[in-house]
């Protein structure tokens, strides 16, 4: 029978490509450092608001720097009330299987894919941020198996509203070692995404990598509410008071450990009108400053954001421009972060 899938060449397993491309004794010592607060945020000794803020996709190392120096910049302005881990998102899954999957794919947007310079540049990007500005970073988990080429590197991850039903995301979540935040499904389904938490949450053993596995279960799974769409496609958003009070319900019907939520204020919560973003954000401080229970169950945000305002299309180059969803520019998005940290209770 002919071969339906040709194997182009092999590829450096996670171990071989961390041997080749090591990171050194400090950004082991970060990473730890932040993995460390990051978790007594979601286990809620420390009150700070988490921010996932970056680009909708992290497309050129040289623009996704400039952004990272001028977010640590701004981190440490706010460090007593906002702990940001930023998005370099270089796997991004698309509606319809086609377009642009990042850098991974590829390294170069307006180039061939190239999945061996892909794995290495991903790399290369995710510790040159580490070394130069201090951060550690979010990820997308879009393909569970490739987890490990970051591992060392990534402080977070999210499984994206079109995985977030699928068993192999949710197990590989329960070992990582690091907060995973479990998007509602592009339907709005909530009850997909508390499955998902309670099946991160818990002890599994499965296949993978050509491995027989065993993990612990990950206390540090927690709930994104990013909006969803209805039968006919319309943005509908579940970031308001009453979404939340719900979710506090069903936490508390679980019995889920460490109960938190990150509020993603684009996707279909803004329906992608990327400058809704700060009403929102504004918003669900609001709902915070009137209920404590939410105010605790809010562990933080996610907010797209780039050097400019809005987007273009991916076969246009303009620097610090989104090639996929549209961002909040960067003046907007300090003013944002700045005015968060005032309306943050600590
Ligand atoms: C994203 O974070 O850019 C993304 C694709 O999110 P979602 O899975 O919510 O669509
Ligand atoms: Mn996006």
């Amino acid at each position: 029978m002919e071969m339906q899938m040709e194997f182009i060449r092999k590829l450096p397993t996670p171990q071989e490509l961390k041997q080749e491309f090591p990171v050194d004794e400090s950004i082991r010592k970060l990473k730890a450092e932040r993995d460390r607060q990051i978790k007594d945020i979601f286990e809620g000794r420390d009150n700070r608001l988490l921010l996932v803020i970056g680009p909708c996709s992290a497309d050129r190392e040289d623009a996704v720097l400039d952004y990272m120096y001028r977010l640590a910049g701004l981190q440490e302005k706010v460090k007593d009330r906002i702990f940001i881990i930023p998005r370099v998102y270089t796997n991004k899954p698309r509606t319809k299987g086609t377009g642009y999957k990042g850098m991974l794919h590829q390294p170069n947007p307006h180039k061939e894919e190239d999945m061996l310079a892909g794995i290495i540049a991903i790399r290369e990007m995710h510790t040159r941020v580490a070394r130069e500005t201090g951060f550690t970073c979010a990820e997308e988990m879009l393909y569970p198996e490739n987890h490990r080429y970051l591992s060392d590197l990534l402080s977070y991850v999210a499984i994206g509203a079109r995985s977030v039903e699928d068993q192999l995301h949710r197990i590989v979540a329960s070992g990582i070692g690091i907060p995973a935040g479990m998007k509602n499904p592009t339907g709005g389904d909530i009850s997909v995404m508390m499955n998902a938490i309670t099946a991160a949450q818990s002890p599994q053993k499965f296949v993978y990598r050509g491995w027989e596995v065993r993990t612990n279960g990950n206390p540090h799974a927690h709930a994104i509410l990013r909006g969803y769409v209805d039968k006919f496609n319309h943005s509908m958003p579940n970031y308001h008071y009453e979404d939340l009070r719900g979710l506090l319900d069903l936490y508390e019907e679980t019995g889920l450990a460490n109960p938190s939520v990150l509020v993603d204020c684009n996707h279909s919560n803004s329906g992608k009108q990327y400058l809704e973003q700060i009403r929102i954000a504004k918003d669900v401080m609001y709902s915070c400053h009137v209920n404590p229970d939410i105010r605790t169950m809010v562990k933080g945000l996610m907010i797209e954001s780039y050097l400019l305002d809005g987007c273009q299309k991916p076969e246009d180059s303009e620097y610090g421009l989104s090639i996929t969803d549209p961002c909040l520019g960067w003046e907007k998005s300090e003013q944002l972060v700045l005015d968060l940290a005032e309306a943050v209770e600590l």
